[in-house]
């Protein structure tokens, strides 16, 4: 049976290159009837903070990996198996796969003339009682990791140094933890990002030196950003957490994150996950690095907003929105706003006009909209909304009537009256907005316009 892992490192806010590997290894699980397990590895204490993994735990239950399905496994915590990494350890001494050291790096400097060669081997048989710990590697030959995405990957075996396994202190270093966990608890299949290669390279001869076959291997390609680079948190905007607080649609996210290195092979992309799950497959991966584009995420999630039932949709908004504004204001337009933004967020600055005394101006948008004649709008269009019989194309009409009498087109008669009304050069359709907006308050607006 499949049983894949997910091993986050709680050093951080949790990554969107950590959710496609999460995703990647529970469609594999989901669809295989399998199990996806959720290990922690927390052994780094140095870095490790406990929100970290609250963090991890939250986010993932948001794209759906969570304990409600039965395939969900964990969490457990990579420090409890410390026990078993002792005891891994201890095994591959007793077996002569394992030796301890006592040499410095001065020493290895001094003997191999290079501050950059390798451990030369120097304490293999030299039969010490306590040290660190080195796992004896061959010295010829190629160790091959078989990678379901990358091919066949050879490490020349001349370049792989007799590694540490344990400090001299007897505690266990991460890529022997990490390779004795992933043994206890039976993974058949090690799915991550490529950065853990290098690790692969070493894991793939200490599995059957702890007497087992290893997994099958797979390395996830990089997620770089429009400059080709790695995505970092330091450059770009990587949290998960940031884009669900901005309003991005969980379903939209899990939706795109599929798309980074995978697609369902035809010309889809919106497909919701129960589509995609049963599609998914390891071979199809590509090894080229996939780039993280904000722009198609947008996207995908304005597509997502607009599938929405309406009703969710003004139940999602209402984190943006202060809870003292009026609902049922709010649901006249909240149809309008539904086809018009990307990210809930955006909802605001959308609507806020019908609920502050007064729009929020910006002065950029204020100067821009003030080009042509605006007094003569402004002032023409307030009598007009007097008498004006209030439905929006009454409220066009008007308009037009006005701009005509000073020789400009609907287009650039509106840009005055929506920067008075609403603050702002773009928005909702501006009749509508007046018709909710009421008579007495327009006039207000474009009284206060005026002075
Ligand atoms: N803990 C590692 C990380 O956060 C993952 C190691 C693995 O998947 O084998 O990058």
């Amino acid at each position: 049976d499949l049983r894949v892992r997910f091993a986050p490192s709680p050093t951080g806010m949790f990554h969107v290159g950590g959710a496609r590997t999460a995703l990647f290894n529970w469609a594999l699980a989901e669809q295989s009837g399998g199990q996806f397990v959720l290990r922690i590895e927390d052994t780094d204490a140095s870095r490790n903070k406990p929100e970290w993994t609250e963090g991890i735990i939250s986010a993932l239950d948001w794209i759906g990996v969570n304990g409600t399905n039965p395939a969900f496994e964990g969490p457990y915590f990579q420090s409890a198996f410390e026990p078993q990494h002792r005891e891994a350890v201890a095994k591959l001494l007793a077996d002569g796969r394992a030796y301890y050291c006592d040499c410095t790096r001065e020493d290895l400097v001094a003997r191999t003339g290079s501050e950059h060669k390798g451990y030369d081997g120097h304490c293999r048989e030299r039969g010490l009682t306590a040290g660190a710990t080195r796992f004896r590697t061959p010295d010829e030959g190629v160790t091959v990791v078989d990678d379901v995405i990358r091919g066949r990957v050879e490490f020349p075996n001349d370049a792989q140094e007799d590694f540490v396994i344990a400090r001299t202190d007897g505690s266990p270093l991460y890529v022997l933890a990490n390779a004795v966990d992933d043994i206890t608890q039976d993974i058949t299949h090690v799915i991550r990002g490529e950065e853990h290669l290098g690790n692969a390279a070493k894991q793939v001869m200490l599995w059957p030196a702890l007497g087992k076959r290893p997994p099958v291997w797979a390395h996830l390609p990089v997620i770089v950003n429009e400059q080709r680079k790695k995505l970092s948190k330091r450059r770009d905007k990587v949290a998960l957490e940031s884009y669900r607080e901005e309003g991005y649609l969980a379903e939209a996210m899990v939706n795109y994150l599929m798309l980074l290195g995978w697609g369902p092979g035809d010309d889809r992309e919106i497909m919701p996950w129960s589509e995609m799950m049963p599609l998914f497959k390891l071979d199809n991966v590509n090894s080229a690095s996939a780039f993280f584009d904000e722009k198609k995420l947008r996207a995908f999630n304005g597509e997502y907003i607009r599938a929405l039932p309406l009703e969710t949709f003004e139940e999602r908004c209402a984190a943006y929105l202060d809870p003292s504004w009026d609902r049922e204001t709010f649901s006249k337009v909240a149809p309008l706003a539904q086809t018009r933004i990307a990210v809930l967020s955006e909802i605001r600055q959308n609507v806020d006009f019908l609920f502050l005394p007064e729009p929020a101006f910006d002065e950029a948008s204020w100067d821009k909209a003030m080009k042509n004649s605006p007094v003569e709008i402004l002032t023409g269009y307030l009598e007009r909304l007097t008498d004006v019989s209030w439905d929006p194309e009454s409220l066009k009409v008007a308009l037009e009537e006005v701009g005509a009498m000073h020789g400009l087109k609907l287009g650039k008669a509106q840009a005055p009256v929506r920067v008075a009304v609403t603050g702002r050069t773009v928005g909702l359709p501006l009749f509508e907005s007046i018709e909710v907006l009421g008579r007495e308050r327009s006039q207000d607006r474009l009284r206060a316009a005026l002075a």
